[in-house]
């Protein structure tokens, strides 16, 4: 019997997982720059969290939580994203202060039962950020220009900054009346899921994938804003401006999740096909108050791991490339019992130094060795020949250069930092 991984699931291997790694370092570094601290929950949670913030209507609760009973016969289901479990885990440990705002990011595993397909798995990983008891304008424009520096630094290029505004409670349960009337009178070309949505938040019909409706959705009524909603709007879109930032309004950008309020936003990049958003947000002032807590807004978005690092390659940026400097390939030309402690001490030397050791042991045969260095991208081989063994020294092969120095055992500290 074999077995394999779970449908729309998947291994990440070694050769892979060093871009994650280095994704997930600077994608620390930049918000710890930024005053975000990290937050871990659970992968399960109780399933009327989601029921609760999500929304029935959205395609998530709908149709693509894993929801399963446990054995005291309590509903759970893992999580299909995270902005909840922040706000609850919050609201639990009462990590809201009153005139404090609360930065807290995240990275780990969702889970969604959809069709997969490139760029949409069951399992998929999303780096996130919360900003509680904030308030727009100031904090949504600092967000969306917060994105723009963080693909900065990692040199993406071309996306698409895609912005709408859902205006206050009042206007959206106008709009909501409005859309229930337009859709309702072109009922007949609706598809079974909008027909759904049609009877319980009209909103998300305007979400739909369905190509046979686009026609009809463009032509839909877009929102009318009240006073407040549109000069929040405004004064975000001149921040944006003044900060340089590109972005698009799209009057039909409603976003799948019921929570939402005031600015929502999407980024959009080329190269990725039919599955090309790959991070959403905006701003969901009700949300904290309507799972226990405090009357406080707040914001926020996700941005799905998987996309943005097939957007990097699809644009030729190579975060396994960016790593090449720290590897170091060991070409263990002695191999025995009594050369283990000689090995261990290169480790210890190689973590001393930041560097990343691959280990080859066996055989006699330098050009080999040498050519699997080159294989892997290693920037240094440090070679343990019989000679230098026998001396305690070892030779240091710069890949690049192709020079090549000894230097004592004890000394290779030293060496490694000036190679
Ligand atoms: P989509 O429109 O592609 O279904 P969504 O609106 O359901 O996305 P969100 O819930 O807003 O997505 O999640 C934020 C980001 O997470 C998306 O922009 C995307 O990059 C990523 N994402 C969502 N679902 C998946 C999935 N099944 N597989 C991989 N990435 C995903
Ligand atoms: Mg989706």
């Amino acid at each position: 019997m074999k077995f394999q991984n779970v449908k729309g699931m998947k291994d990440i291997l070694p050769g892979e997982v060093e871009s994650w790694q280095l994704f997930e370092r600077r994608t620390r570094q930049f918000l710890d720059a930024y005053g975000f601290q990290e937050i871990r929950t659970p992968v399960i949670e109780a399933t009327e969290l989601f029921q609760r913030s999500i929304g029935e209507a959205s395609d998530i609760v709908h149709k693509e939580m894993y929801t399963f009973e446990d054995r005291g016969g309590r509903s759970l289901t893992l999580r299909p994203e995270m902005t909840a479990s922040v706000v609850r885990s919050a609201i639990e440990h009462r990590l809201i202060h009153e005139n404090e705002p609360l930065y807290l990011y995240y990275l780990g595993p969702m889970y969604r039962a959809e069709r997969p397909q490139a760029g949409r798995k069951r399992e998929f990983f999303q780096m996130g950020v919360e900003t509680i008891n904030t308030r727009s304008a100031v904090n949504d424009a600092e967000l969306l220009i917060m994105i723009k520096s963080y693909f900065d630094v990692f040199g993406l290029q071309k996306y698409k900054i895609k912005i709408n505004n859902l205006g206050t409670e009042n206007d959206r349960l106008q709009y909501a009346n409005r859309l229930k009337e337009y859709f309702t009178k072109h009922r007949d070309q609706l598809d079974e899921d909008s027909q759904f949505r049609l009877s319980k938040n009209v909103l998300r019909i305007l979400d739909s994938k369905n190509p046979d409706l686009q026609k009809l959705i463009k032509a839909a009524p877009a929102i009318e804003l009240s006073k407040e909603a549109r000069d929040d709007f405004e004064a975000i879109q001149k921040l944006l401006r003044e900060a340089g930032v590109a972005y698009e309004i799209d009057h039909r950008l409603v976003r799948g999740l019921d929570y939402y309020t005031g600015c929502v936003f999407e980024v959009t990049t080329a190269g990725l096909g039919a599955q090309d958003a790959i991070l959403a947000g905006g701003r969901y002032d009700g949300l904290v108050a309507s799972l226990g807590g405090s009357h406080v807004g707040a914001s926020g978005f996700a941005m799905g791991i998987e996309r943005f690092l097939m957007a990097l390659e699809a644009e030729g940026i190579s975060l396994a490339q960016a790593l090449k400097t720290n590897l170091v390939y060991v070409a263990g030309l002695v191999h025995g019992e009594s050369s283990c402690g000689f090995y261990r001490q290169i480790a210890q030397s190689l973590f001393r130094t930041g560097k990343q050791g691959r280990f080859s042991f066996g055989g006699k045969n330098i050009a080999k060795h040498l050519k699997q260095a080159n294989k892997i991208n290693a920037a240094l081989t440090i070679i343990v020949g019989e000679n230098e063994y026998q001396k305690k020294e070892v030779s240091i092969k710069n890949m690049t250069t192709g020079s090549q120095v000894t230097t004592p055992l004890a000394k290779l500290d030293e060496a490694l930092k000036s190679c």
